[in-house]
């Protein structure tokens, strides 16, 4: 089914996210936590896509298939094209035709250590992406967007310009880089909107387990981080149970702001863990009538 349906439905959707394994020795490992986030029926579980792409994109794809398959759960197969020429990206998007995924997330990506630009470069950004992978076939196509603003724009204005193409281009539907002040989220709304972009807008929650994560998330995504996460992370950073209990408890107080305020969609980064997943599930339970 096409992720479209669903996110105009006019009913509150709260999908999960899960990345691929590295090697075929944790292909196992991966799709057993993959299974149980997926049985705790999310609108949709998607599935990241490893920059480098090659012979790791294929676990996207087997993963994706497996969830819906084994599952009965509507996956987002996700698939980037920094490194790639056209002939793989062609080959990609015939991989998940035959794997019957309807639903692609279509990214730039960042090159990986150790890569280099393909010679021709088919693709410079995600627009030429979503434009490709419409012209292969009726699949629902889905952009990244970022409410602070992409780290390489200029500015706020400019990230919307070339979002609003990269919507023209065919994203049926964006999903925003994690935020943990709804502010920020409310007010790049106002902006979208009021350039005229319509599609859906996932607001992207991760939920915080531990210490070392923060550190990793500001260094990789640049989100501004309020007092209130640095103080949890000062009280609790220390003690791995602790921590991740408030982390849940701040994301599910995000999800339930952006619920109360008539926000439609929410995607979780869950990461490969079905724990948090399930908390975050029953912590809503009441609210969104699961
Ligand atoms: P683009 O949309 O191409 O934008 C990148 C920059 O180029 C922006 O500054 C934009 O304003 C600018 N730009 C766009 N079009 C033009 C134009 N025509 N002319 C000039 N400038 C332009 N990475 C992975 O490797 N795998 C994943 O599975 C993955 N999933 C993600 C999911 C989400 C929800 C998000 C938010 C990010 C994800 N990423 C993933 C990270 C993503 O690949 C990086 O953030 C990357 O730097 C940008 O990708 P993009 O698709 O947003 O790029």
């Amino acid at each position: 089914m096409k992720l479209s349906k669903i996110l105009n439905s006019g009913k509150f959707s709260l999908s999960f996210e899960v990345f691929p394994p590295k090697s075929d020795a944790d292909y196992n490992s991966v799709s057993d936590a993959a299974e149980e986030i997926a049985r705790l029926s999310p609108s949709f579980v998607s599935v990241t896509y490893g920059a480098g792409g090659g012979s790791r994109g294929l676990f996207t794809a087997k993963l994706a298939r497996a969830i819906k398959s084994e599952c009965g759960v509507e996956t987002l197969a996700h698939l980037t094209c920094v490194a790639s020429g056209k002939e793989e990206i062609l080959a990609m998007i015939k991989e998940y035709k035959a794997a019957g995924i309807d639903n692609v997330f279509a990214l730039r990506g960042d090159l990986p250590e150790g890569f280099s630009f393909p010679a021709d470069r088919p693709y410079l950004h995600a627009s030429d992406l979503a434009r490709e992978i419409k012209s292969h076939g009726d699949f629902c196509v889905g952009g990244a967007c970022y409410p602070e603003k992409h780290p390489e724009s200029a500015n706020k204005a400019e990230d919307i310009y070339y979002l609003k193409k990269k919507v023209d281009a065919g994203c049926d539907f964006l999903t925003t880089q994690m935020f943990f002040d709804n502010d920020l989220f409310y007010n790049f709304l106002y902006r979208l909107r009021d350039q005229g972009v319509t599609v859906p807008v996932l607001a992207g929650i991760m939920p915080i387990t531990s210490a070392a994560q923060v550190k990793r998330i500001v260094k990789l995504s640049g989100s501004f981080l309020p007092q209130k996460i640095e103080n949890l992370v000062d009280r609790f950073g220390g003690d791995g149970d602790a921590m991740k209990q408030a982390g849940i408890a701040y994301a599910t107080e995000q999800i339930i702001d952006l619920y109360a305020n008539g926000v439609k969609n929410v995607h979780v980064y869950t990461m490969n863990k079905p724990d948090v997943a399930k908390k975050i599930t029953d912590n809503l339970c009441d609210i969104i009538g699961k």
